[in-house]
């Protein structure tokens, strides 16, 4: 980490510009490509920075799952019905508390638009849907799956369950295939590139409005002027120590993370440095890859007291952020013989007993705990019920000694974070100061905002909402529209 001032320059300082565009574009992921692209089709020159030698960010090793519904085609193909309004009680639920209700209404309302604009840019989706989703990386054929617990209580009583996770075709990660075609769309659309570029700060005008871009190549200092926007579309701050110190320690604890070494929250910084507003900085996304072969939902998940706490069967990024912030990343998985198995990463149970109690010691849970849940959750799955968490059919088997325990405690078993928290914006992408203004000739969208999610989230909304706000930050940039 360097520490380097990120206050902004005033343009009146800058002798020399050394490049210049309608619209600049820091970081060429998927929101840069999004935004890049539909700031050149709308008639604007623009100039896209990177600080890798190339286009793809986090998005390029992704799973390339992307949440879109509404009763796209490949949802009516597989024979589900859906709505703008289910989805939108859905993600109102699902993403809270304190969801970012007007962009979820409009990401719901517009949602069809967007997979057809997906398409139109060369993607392709399938109509294959997957019923045990939520574990291993899609392949090529599978093409739809429950990506956020849309079948699991309590968003099952909310609205009628639908899919939504839509997973890009042509090639496995589904992510590189996603960044090779929006990146050479936005190229293709007469954006230019600019790579091994980093942005540093911001260089505004003496009335605070954002001018342009200070940026480092190959350790030289260059000045990049962007007569109508700047959209920052840097990633998150995952890869910063310091910034999951202050707003995330909790992550300290997990050693994997989702993202890459540009995940350093500088596009975040630098817009705070002028005056920008973050919204949710606490909020991440982690999942606990804990449910394939989906047999192991038929276990318990236990925190150190031996006590349940989620019903098993719902999305596995839900149980991350429950097992990491509640269970304070002390969890374990309980199953019985007829339903264990090694899990899908090759993780095997740590302890193996014949009795209950034996396991409880084992572990070291409190005498009686776990022998205490299990025959209570017994008691009643054998009644087909579940009073605690309403874990459902066919997951809600009683379990049988003999009994194994993987151990899912956050130092020992991969949850997979990336950071949900950024730059507070409206929907248009425009960045909101400290009195709640935006800031002239300021966008951004991706993980660089916070977006969609505040405190819960679904598999395929960084790149659904990173997608759609990249293209309306990127539409605004402009000026030429509102
Ligand atoms: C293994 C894996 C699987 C995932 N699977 C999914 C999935 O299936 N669905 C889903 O929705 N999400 C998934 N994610 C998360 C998703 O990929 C990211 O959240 C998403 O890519 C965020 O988009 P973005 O445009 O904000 O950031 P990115 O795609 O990371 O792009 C940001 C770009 O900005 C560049 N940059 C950073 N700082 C600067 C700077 N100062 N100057 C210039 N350039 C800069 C970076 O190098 C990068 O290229 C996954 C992530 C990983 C790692």
């Amino acid at each position: 980490m360097t520490n380097a001032s990120m206050s902004p320059l005033h343009a009146a300082a800058i002798e020399t510009w050394h490049d210049e565009a309608d619209v600049i574009v820091v970081g060429f992921g998927v929101a840069g490509a999004s935004a890049a692209y539909e700031a050149a089709a709308a008639g604007s020159s623009v100039l896209v920075i990177e600080r890798a030698s190339a286009a793809g960010g986090a998005a390029a090793l992704s799973d390339g799952l992307l949440y879109l519904g509404g009763g796209t085609p490949i949802q009516r193909d597989c024979g589900f019905d859906d709505s703008a309004e289910s989805m939108k009680a859905f993600l109102k639920a699902a993403c809270g508390p304190g969801p970012d209700e007007a962009k979820i209404d409009l990401y719901c309302d517009e949602s069809l638009e967007h997979y057809q604009w997906l398409v139109d840019r060369g993607l392709t989706f399938t109509a294959g849907f997957v019923p045990e989703g939520g574990g291993p990386s899609p392949k090529d054929g599978e093409g739809l799956l429950y990506t956020g617990g849309e079948n699991a209580y309590p968003f099952d009583e909310i609205t009628p369950p639908a899919p939504r996770g839509h997973a890009v075709q042509g090639g496995r990660p589904g992510g590189a295939v996603l960044m090779r075609t929006l990146s050479q769309a936005a190229l293709d659309a007469g954006a230019r590139a600019g790579y091994d570029t980093q942005a540093k700060r911001l260089i505004v005008d003496d009335d605070g409005r954002v001018r342009g871009v200070l940026a480092s190549r190959y350790g030289e200092e260059i000045a990049l002027r962007a007569e109508s926007g700047v959209v920052l579309t840097a990633g998150g701050f995952v890869y910063h120590p310091e910034m999951v110190e202050q707003y995330v320690p909790t992550l300290a604890r997990t050693s994997l993370r989702l993202g890459t070494e540009g995940d350093d929250g500088l596009g975040i910084r630098m817009a705070q440095a002028a005056g920008a507003q973050v919204k949710r900085m606490d909020a991440i996304e982690c999942a606990l890859p804990f449910n394939a072969p989906r047999g192991l939902v038929s276990g318990i998940l236990v925190n150190r007291r031996g006590h349940r706490f989620i019903n098993e069967d719902t999305y596995m990024g839900r149980v991350g952020q429950r097992a990491l912030l509640e269970a304070e990343g002390e969890a374990y998985l309980i199953v019985d013989e007829a339903n264990y198995a090694p899990n899908w990463l090759g993780v095997t149970a740590t302890w193996v007993c014949e009795t209950v109690e034996e396991l409880e010691q084992e572990i070291g849970l409190p005498t009686g705990s776990l022998s205490g849940t299990l025959a209570y959750y017994n008691q009643h799955a054998e009644a087909g019920e579940d009073p605690l968490f309403h874990k459902r059919t066919p997951a809600l088997v009683p379990l049988t000694a003999p009994l194994a325990g993987f151990d899912l405690r956050a130092e020992k078993f991969p949850y997979a974070p990336f950071t949900l928290g950024g730059l507070h914006t409206l929907p248009g992408g425009e960045v909101l100061d400290l009195d709640g203004e935006p800031i002239p000739g300021l966008f951004a969208a991706g993980r660089t905002t916070s977006g969609i999610a505040a405190y819960g989230y679904c598999s395929g909304l960084s790149l659904g909402d990173s997608t759609f706000f990249g293209r309306r930050a990127g539409r605004a940039a402009t000026g030429k529209t509102a």
